[in-house]
């Protein structure tokens, strides 16, 4: 793979995914895909507080918050809401702000290191990680430089 490679050319769609979410969405039966008529009086009710854009706030969020409380996917969901940086949905009986409140730069640097691992392991240069990351080619080899000398990363938030 060389530097002007078009990544999207070179890696298949879902390794891309991966390296870059390497927290992705929970897989599994959650308790959001199905509507629960004794919270929400409708499905698109329900939904809509799930994208973060609720009807009725004070009456919606705290539904959607009980509705998480009962999901088995509760604590992915939750790691995938801290790692993804989301800033619209309800995720893991929270809403994007809520979240927001929480995030710290160590938090980010993490994130960026564990993009960088997973795009490294795939063989993509520095160049390309750099220009996929947003981030100067030199603070990628800072990444690699750090990450050769831990044996894990701090948690995302
Ligand atoms: S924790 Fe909440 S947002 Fe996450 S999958 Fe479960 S119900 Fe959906």
């Amino acid at each position: 793979m060389e530097p002007h490679d078009e990544i999207e050319n070179v890696l298949p769609p879902e390794a891309l995914f991966w390296a870059m979410e390497p927290f992705g969405p929970p897989l599994g039966e959650a308790a959001c895909s199905t509507w629960d008529l004794k919270r929400f009086p409708d499905m698109r009710v329900q939904q809509a507080a799930f994208d973060g854009e609720p009807a009725v706030p004070k009456r919606d969020i705290p539904q959607a918050r009980a509705m998480c409380h009962t999901c088995p996917l509760l604590d992915g969901c939750r790691r995938y809401a801290q790692d993804s940086r989301d800033e619209h949905v309800f995720l893991a009986g929270e809403t994007a702000e809520e979240r927001r409140k929480k995030w710290r730069k160590t938090g980010e640097i993490a994130k960026r290191r564990r993009r960088v691992a997973e795009l490294y392991a795939l063989n993509v240069p520095t160049a390309i990680i750099a220009r996929l990351l947003g981030h100067a080619e030199r603070s990628i080899r800072s990444d690699l430089y750090e990450l050769g000398k831990r044996s894990h990363l701090p948690p995302t938030a």
